[in-house]
């Protein structure tokens, strides 16, 4: 029944329709809009810079969908501009579905974005590049109105079991931040790396336990917050880690922190967090925050009725195991936090912040392969306990009121 509830939930959740906003609309400026290819042709796909000119910065979002590869540039608040179809850009503008200026590009191939900048009220214009990648990593977005939406995917199969003919547990670690988001900085280390690294370690130890493990990001790129669902999403998770070590917040008490879903969360700490977690997104023009609307909440939040007490008995287990260990916690290791990479309805999401990149205590842990050692190690017990917790229960659950 609750299952169906979410399912129900999930499919009105896309066809929400967004009303539209009574403002002044903005304009393209084609006289400041450009589009071409970055470094020398030596005859292999190159990097694309798209820069669209506008009159003042607006709320905007991006994808790229696949058939053939294109790039979707939505942009909020704004006029569609009046451009014949020999546009020497080959830009196509047209009016967007939920309001506002749509743009589509038909890329030389599959390509992804590297970065997405806003400029400012005295530099109002949207800068994109786009850089080749082989179609084998090519990851457009499947379903366009997810594209409109910037809802995360339904999963083909609800509930926790993985692909068919495969019943090993699948653990999406996130290893937070990344390119030009570096995450809290101390002495020229960047979070960025430092989970990076135990992002890795933690991921040979769940390996070491017949757990498959995917990581959201392998280097130092840049991954917008929604993507790294979509890929929990697409490798058919079970479990969605992501890993941080951020700046300390003002008035805060160090030590190891795991946070679930919260929409109405009141804490603090959690927000700046959450904040500075969504910036470089909001900078990036990729926060699709037409979710955040009260309608889509309310569905959110019904779909999400039963993956999140699998969230809470997740941190749950990780506390547990963590204390085992000996490894220092907050005083209220659990909390409740309204990040964007924990909004997968379907998919049992936890962010765990390690430590504080910032207080000397917490970094000293960091930067100790022992200490990595041990949490990884514990890490990896608690998935373990909470699997088996999960399989007992399994049953038991769907049967509920
Ligand atoms: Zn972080």
């Amino acid at each position: 029944m609750r299952r169906a509830l979410r399912a129900l939930a999930l499919a009105l959740l896309l066809a929400v329709p967004v009303q539209a906003r009574a403002e002044a609309l903005a304009e393209v400026d084609p006289a400041r809009t450009t589009l071409g290819f970055l470094g020398r042709d030596r005859g292999r796909p190159r990097p694309l810079a798209l820069t669209i000119g506008l009159d003042r910065p607006v709320p905007h979002s991006i994808a790229i969908i696949d058939g053939p590869p294109r790039l979707v540039v939505d942009l909020r608040d704004t006029r569609p501009p009046d451009i014949a179809a020999g546009d020497p850009l080959s830009l196509r503008w047209g009016a967007a579905p939920q309001g506002g200026a749509r743009a589509i590009l038909t890329l030389p191939g599959p390509m992804e974005l590297m970065t997405a900048r806003m400029g400012t009220a005295t530099d109002p214009a949207l800068t994109l590049q786009l850089v080749p990648v082989a179609p084998e990593s090519f990851s457009p977005r499947t379903d366009t109105l997810t594209v409109l939406r910037g809802v995360p995917q339904p999963a083909p199969s609800v509930g926790g079991a993985s692909g068919p003919g495969d019943d090993r547990l699948r653990v999406v670690l996130d290893p937070g931040h990344g390119g030009f988001d570096p995450g809290a900085q101390a002495g020229g280390i960047t979070e960025a790396a430092v989970m990076l690294g135990f992002a890795r370690e933690f991921a040979a130890a769940l390996r070491a336990q017949g757990i498959e493990v995917v990581l959201t990001r392998e280097d130092d790129r840049f991954i917008p917050l929604e993507r790294r669902t979509t890929i929990a999403r697409a490798k058919g998770a079970d479990l969605f880690v992501s890993l941080h070590a951020d700046a300390l917040p003002e008035g805060e008490a160090a030590g190891a922190t795991i946070y679930t879903w919260d929409g109405r969360s009141n804490d603090r700490a959690a927000r700046q967090l959450a904040l500075r977690h969504d910036r470089s997104d909001m900078l990036a023009g990729l926060d699709l925050s037409d979710t955040d609307e009260d309608v889509s909440r309310a569905l959110m939040d019904l779909a999400r009725i039963d993956t999140q007490p699998r969230s809470q008995d997740a941190a749950r287990h990780l506390v547990a195991k963590l204390n085992e260990a000996g490894v220092v916690m907050h005083r209220t290791p659990v909390r409740g936090a309204a990040f964007s990479v924990l909004k997968s309805p379907d998919i049992p999401s936890l962010l765990i912040e390690l430590g504080f990149l910032t207080h000397a205590d917490d970094r000293a842990n960091l930067f100790d392969p022992d200490w990595r050692e041990r949490v990884a190690q514990a890490l990896t017990r608690g998935i373990l306990a909470w699997a088996a917790d999960q399989h007992g229960q399994g049953t038991a659950q769907n049967a509920g009121p």
